[in-house]
């Protein structure tokens, strides 16, 4: 082995994985990249054998040491396990950052053909409802818990404009749900918004998800990078995958601070698995980016523009729509070897610079504030008594303590009081919200805990939030009509 091989773990993967992952393997030595790959599993084959994760240790120590990963899809069998391979993965590393970036391509022909789409997705990897915080409250009910951070955000909106800088991107879009979910989604405008003045050069816009998922159909070739939560990307990106010729071609990179997985978007593909048809461009362009990583622009480069040499040149590989006879996967790679040191005749090369990473800190992260209180809380009950009976019986538990039932929600719905006899539909969850009578006073730990037994006494509560004041401003949404 030369002395100067770059080191990197390679996760062949399930389903059509370790086809693609050979082919991109092969394109990557054909431009002239020394890798040294350290071949680990993850997936279905670990969770057959009894590793909860599916992803061992060794697998674990191989990612610590090299920080870089080409990786193929997993699958997460039903039955084994709580978690996908893939979120242990991208949680294990916090890789924060997910890159999805989707163009025109040529001879990949879509109903948008003709727009030059050229739009990259920066999907938040690690919080929002991907923390799979998940509680039955009643047998009937269930929530699962959106975390979002001001630090999260934050890593995610510069790591936005640090790659939209480094691609020599003009626009970044932040797409986000913060006219119904102003405490979470509105944290990633407010933050994108406090950011974007520090990059001049980049036009910043803020648009509502939905409306992006309406424009992204109508107009796509107005976006460049859209910055967005988890569960938003998750959807958006598979959506701007599909405007440019589908899964087979769209690549991705998970960027962590202490690690960088590089994989396609499509999964395991196993209705089409060992039979030599999986695309392997998809993989072979994370490829390129991966090399860009790690310093190997040329190279990532020269396999950019071989992809596009190859698919200017007719071929076509069985997830493309026309009639002629499908390229297997490994005869797809090597035309893409035989093309490499070809410019393409429809795009040139970029020119990318390193993207900064935002760095990592181990301290605990705090936003500080100048004052707060504790100004009542929302108890959350199991009950199956209609609202006006249960507000009776809760006025009587607290008559004489420091707080009063100020109202009562159902599912959204503010069931008590209530002004009109609008009929809802009803289930046993109740959010009962207890506000301390004297507003500039702070409800004690103590006061809380004297409520809940009380309330216990009568009911079955199940969980309980502080309602908070930050610098004199409710920390909490208001209760709708
Ligand atoms: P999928 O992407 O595997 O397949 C969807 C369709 O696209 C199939 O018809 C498939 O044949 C086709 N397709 C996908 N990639 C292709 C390629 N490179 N070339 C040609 N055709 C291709 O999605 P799925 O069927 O929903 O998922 C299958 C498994 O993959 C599941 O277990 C899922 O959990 C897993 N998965 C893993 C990842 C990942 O590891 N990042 C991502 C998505 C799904």
């Amino acid at each position: 082995m030369p002395f100067n091989t770059r080191k990197i773990t390679v996760i062949p993967g399930d389903g059509i994985g370790p086809e693609v992952i050979a082919a991109a393997l092969k394109v990557v030595e054909a431009a002239g990249v020394a890798l040294d790959p350290d071949i680990q599993q993850a997936g279905a084959s670990c969770f057959a054998k009894g590793i909860e994760t599916g992803v061992p240790r060794e697998t674990i120590e191989s990612i610590e040491k090299t920080k870089v990963v080409l990786k193929g899809p997993l699958e997460t069998p039903i039955g084994y396990g709580n978690k996908s391979a893939n979120v242990t993965l991208r949680t294990l590393f916090e890789t924060f950052g997910n890159l999805r970036p989707v163009r025109e391509l040529p001879g990949v022909h879509t109903p948008f053909t003709g727009r030059n789409l050229d739009i990259v997705i920066v999907r938040e990897n690690v919080e929002d409802l991907y923390t799979g915080i998940e509680y039955m409250q009643t047998p009937g009910v269930a929530q699962a818990l959106k975390i979002i951070s001001h630090t999260g955000c934050q890593k995610i909106v510069e790591l936005a404009f640090e790659f939209a800088v480094a691609a020599g991107r003009k626009r970044v879009h932040c797409a986000t749900k913060a006219n119904i979910l102003k405490l979470t989604e509105g944290m990633l405008q407010h933050t994108f918004e406090e950011i974007a003045p520090r990059y001049p050069e980049i036009e910043a816009k803020h648009i509502l998800i939905d409306n992006c998922a309406h424009q992204l159909a109508m107009r796509p070739e107005q976006f460049d990078v859209i910055v967005t939560t988890n569960m938003n990307g998750d959807i958006l990106s598979d959506l701007t995958s599909g405007l440019t010729g589908g899964l087979g071609f769209a690549p991705s990179a998970n960027i962590g601070n202490g690690a960088a997985i590089f994989e396609a978007v499509h999964g395991s593909a196993p209705d089409i698995a060992g039979k030599n048809l999986a695309n392997p461009t998809a993989i072979i362009l994370s490829a390129a980016m991966m090399l860009r990583h790690i310093g190997e622009g040329a190279a990532a480069d020269d396999i950019e523009q071989a992809v596009l040499v190859t698919l200017e040149s007719g071929i076509r590989s069985g997830d493309m729509p026309g009639t002629a006879k499908p390229t297997g996967t490994i005869e797809f790679a090597d035309a893409i070897i035989s093309n490499l040191g070809r410019e393409s005749t429809s795009k040139g090369a970029r020119d990318f610079r390193a993207v900064k990473i935002p760095a990592a800190t181990s301290e605990v992260q705090v936003v500080k504030t100048q004052s707060r209180r504790v100004t009542g809380i929302d108890v959350f009950i199991e009950s199956s008594l209609q609202p006006a009976e249960l507000a009776e019986g809760l006025k009587d538990v607290v008559a004489g303590t420091t707080v009063s039932l100020q109202m009562i929600g159902n599912r959204g719905n503010t069931v008590y009081p209530v002004e009109d006899d609008r009929s809802v539909t009803l289930v046993d969850q109740y959010r009962c919200r207890f506000m301390k009578q004297d507003r500039n006073d702070n409800l004690t730990n103590a006061e809380i805990l004297s409520l809940l037994t009380k309330i216990g006494e009568e009911h079955i509560w199940m969980h309980v939030e502080k309602l908070q004041q930050f610098d004199g401003v409710d920390a909490f949404s208001r209760t709708k009509k």
